[in-house]
């Protein structure tokens, strides 16, 4: 069996509690130094948040810590991932654009309800509110169908979605969420380096040549979700397009004993990339480079 050197490898994929991951900033470095890998990127959902804890535990453990962040986007009605790294995590500018993100979920509950009244339904966002559980509990389209239920503008769930909420209804809205174009501007303008996640899991490859010649700086190679023709594929494109090759494992944490998605460390790049992606990003900040 090939022997890899994990202390020549880096993670530059991971989730913590400040998105959906189940383990802290704390926790992912931990298990980054037990995995002996040399580099670890926190990546979450929209949110720069476990970002300090990370950096403060790396520099006691001597684990680098790539500060990153992973943006939503929508594509021909599918779900795009696109990576930052090295972004400016402690502007206050930056975070509030990923504020904005991280809003569209409520933005999307005013859209419907403003629909359905324009459709002669009267319920208000407020009591749609009433029934939400805590401060970070999400209210969406199960709530507002439960209150046209109880003001009875329709006798179930399923008829509130088969009529209005539901993808072929009348009160259905797209979710107002930016272009993966738009992330890597965003992720450029601010100075970090744009790689598109998992394009294996897209089974759209015209669209991942469009966002290359739009202006990726790297493309995520080596991913759980990557069969390894994908990853030999996207490898070959990237020699070809003149784009940095990045890994990671997508780590989650925990759901019971299994790791939610990937462990930790078993999908990775090699340490040098990490210096790459670093020398882009001083470059792009000193207006060296668009
Ligand atoms: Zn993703
Ligand atoms: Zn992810």
């Amino acid at each position: 069996m090939e022997q890899i050197d994990r202390g020549t490898r880096a993670d530059l994929h991971t989730h913590t509690t400040a998105s959906d991951g189940t383990c802290t900033p704390t926790e992912n470095v931990r298990l980054a130094r037990e995995a002996g890998l040399a580099c670890l990127a926190i990546t979450d959902h929209d949110t720069v948040a476990g970002i300090p804890e990370a950096v403060a535990c790396g520099k006691q453990w001597g684990i680098e810590v790539v500060p990153g962040v992973e943006l939503s986007t929508l594509a021909g009605g599918q779900d795009i991932h696109v990576l930052g790294y090295f972004i400016p995590y402690q502007d206050a500018a930056f975070q509030a654009e990923l504020a904005k993100l991280r809003d569209v979920r409520n933005k999307r509950n005013e859209m419907l309800i403003a629909r359905l009244q324009e459709l002669g339904i009267q319920i208000t966002l407020e009591d749609v509110y009433k029934q939400k559980e805590g401060p970070d509990a999400n209210i969406g389209r199960p709530h507002i169908a439960a209150e046209m239920m109880r003001r009875g503008y329709v006798a179930s769930i399923e008829e509130a979605f088969a009529k209005y909420l539901g993808k072929l209804g009348a009160a259905y809205v797209t979710p107002p969420r930016i272009s993966p174009q738009q992330a890597i501007d965003l992720i450029k303008q601010a100075g970090g380096v744009a790689v598109l996640a998992h394009p294996g899991l897209y089974d759209d490859d015209e669209l991942v040549e469009e966002l290359i010649r739009y202006g990726l700086d790297g493309i995520e190679v080596w991913h759980p979700d990557n069969a390894p023709a994908a990853a030999e594929r996207y490898l070959r494109w990237a020699e070809e397009y003149g784009l940095l090759a990045t890994g990671g494992s997508d780590f989650h944490g925990w759901r019971g004993k299994e790791p939610f998605h990937a462990m930790l460390g078993s999908s990775t790049a090699a340490h040098t990339v990490v210096a790459q992606l670093k020398a882009l990003a001083a470059r792009r900040r000193n207006g060296e480079t668009g």
